[in-house]
């Protein structure tokens, strides 16, 4: 029997949800249990693939080409699982093929409602993630806070699984804020009681409360939290702000949030073995020193826009006990007459991915600079695409050369797009989810990889022009990176340069804990190296 843990949010959102549920999954994991994490999010997008990353933050992109919220790479990063599609569903979704149902006459004449259609729709998905999983355990989060409108069906769908399979299979745990008041200089439980008892009026009598706050709490407020909550007071879980995520699966640890999960669901659990985590956390403890990075990109005053990167970039740097420090440069107001004034002091310069004409002749310049200066360059999709264009302008000597996503009639049509798509349907349409690199023999990326392949996260719709490759090549472009099958380029390295290379895909997806995706590691040591 497959178990469930659900993750509900009280008083604002915010509070880390996501971390939390992944937290618990770190420790089941190292319990010897078999994790599997989803999402529901209430919003009306059919995907997050079309919300403007300044709203929603990055797309995080499934192996199976799933365009998701990026509480998945939280997730993915924690308990080191590849998830997928079926990990991230909106409202959206859930109404869209509802809807295609009904056009189908799948509801044979009946009156399609919210309940219950709507929620058998959520179950469906729910109970197809045990299916496909095979975990031992479940962890579905709910997006959004108790108490809004367009979170009811989801915790009705919930209730029901509760039903259907008793407490001893289905748990609630709670996320909730617990304010603490300067002026009197106390605690206040009041917010909590509240979301309990809005969850109470849908039929939810959750089994954990993790009471998040700014500052630590004494146990006179977790009897209380129990007596006013009706839970155990040994399922009230203090929480407090930690300067670190990563420390995160360490407090719920001391709370024993996956004994009192083990003890609900009759899980066995092994020693929980913390060796690898603990070590991580003590080289984030030990990374003093700062590397500092560039990142010239459109979205600066929204780092989540680009959470993967920076986590990946963050990740090489504490294997070499350096930590990272971010120069966002905008794209935008990049030009000819500044760019040497806004790098001049750049060991590192990274051009993550993007669309649309904004902000794109501030990267190439960008790109154009590291390639002259000799300083390490990272490019991540768009920030290949602009590498190229930058070598096709400045080195052929193509003046015109550009991308069609821009210029659609350009002389020079270095990136194009793929045979086979096209540019008005923009959602869920473009070259999605994992796809087999080769790796090009004495490269730098093989060399990086260790390896003659590599399996890579892709999002993007236009590729590189292979009409214009062996000219690239004369002027000592490589293509160290191939999608044989189709024969597409995946990465481009200039090895004139000491440290030069671009991939089409986003490495920033695979990298783990320990495990920083070697085009990251590579790339920070050599900014090191320029120290
Ligand atoms: N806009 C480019 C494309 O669609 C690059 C996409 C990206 O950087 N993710 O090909």
């Amino acid at each position: 029997m497959v178990k469930h843990i659900f993750i509900t949010g009280g008083v604002v959102s915010g509070l880390g949800k996501g971390i939390t549920g992944s937290s618990l999954g770190v420790l089941l994991k190292n319990s010897g249990l078999k994790i599997f994490m989803q999402k529901f999010d209430p919003y009306l997008n059919i995907d997050p693939g079309t919300i403007n990353p300044i709203e929603h933050g990055e797309v995080y992109v499934t192996d199976d080409g799933g365009e998701t919220d990026l509480d998945l790479g939280h997730y993915e990063r924690f308990i080191d699982v590849n998830l997928s599609k079926i990990s991230s569903t909106s409202a959206g979704r859930i109404y869209y093929e509802a809807l295609e149902k009904e056009r189908n006459g799948k509801y044979e004449g009946k009156t399609v409602q919210v309940i219950p259609h709507i929620t058998n729709e959520i179950k469906q998905r729910i109970y197809a993630a045990e299916i496909e999983s095979k975990a031992d355990v479940v962890i579905t989060e709910i997006g959004g806070t108790v108490g809004d409108i367009e979170s009811q069906p989801f915790l009705e769908a919930l209730r029901q699984i509760r039903m259907e399979n008793g407490k001893e299979n289905v748990m609630f745990i709670h996320v909730a804020l617990l304010p603490y008041l300067k002026v009197s200089g106390e605690f206040k439980t009041k917010p909590i009681q509240h979301s309990v008892k809005e969850l109470l009026n849908l039929g939810i009598q959750p089994d954990v409360i993790v009471a998040r706050s700014e500052l630590e709490f004494d146990k006179k407020l977790k009897d209380k939290i129990s007596l006013l909550c009706s839970i155990p007071v040994e399922n009230v879980i203090a929480c407090p702000d930690s300067d670190s995520i990563y420390k995160v699966p360490l407090v719920v640890e001391e709370g024993n949030l996956h004994k009192i999960t083990a003890k609900q669901l009759g899980l066995k659990l092994k020693t929980t073995n913390l060796k690898d985590w603990k070590k991580f956390v003590n080289n984030i403890e030990n990374s003093k020193e700062v590397l500092t990075i560039h990142i010239v990109g459109k979205y600066v005053e929204l780092s989540d826009a680009y959470l993967s990167v920076m986590e990946s970039l963050k990740f090489s740097g504490y294997e070499i006990s350096k930590k990272i420090k971010f120069n966002w440069i905008n794209a935008r107001t990049l030009t000819a007459e500044n760019t040497q004034d806004e790098l001049k002091d750049a060991k590192g310069i990274l051009v993550p991915g993007g669309f649309g004409e904004e902000g794109i002749e501030g990267k190439i310049l960008a790109a154009k600079f590291a390639r002259e200066n000799n300083i390490p360059y990272l490019g991540i999709c768009l920030g290949m695409q602009v590498a190229c264009i930058d070598f096709a302008r400045n080195v052929l000597k193509l003046k015109e050369a550009n991308t069609t996503e821009i210029n659609p009639n350009t002389k020079y049509p270095i990136i194009d797009i793929l045979k086979g798509k096209n540019r008005e349907n923009i959602g869920g349409t473009l070259r999605l989810g994992r796809y087999l690199t080769s790796l090009k023999e004495n490269t730098l990326a093989q060399k990086l990889y260790k390896s003659n392949e590599a399996v890579e996260r892709h999002r993007h719709r236009y590729e590189f022009n292979n009409v214009f490759r062996s000219d690239f090549e004369k002027n000592g472009m490589v293509f160290s990176g191939l999608y044989l099958e189709k024969d597409l380029v995946e990465i481009i390295e200039y090895p004139k340069n000491d440290f030069f290379i671009a991939a089409q895909y986003h490495p920033e997806f695979t990298s783990r804990p320990n495990k920083p995706n070697p085009l990251f590691m590579g790339f920070v040591n050599a900014v090191n190296k320029k120290y």
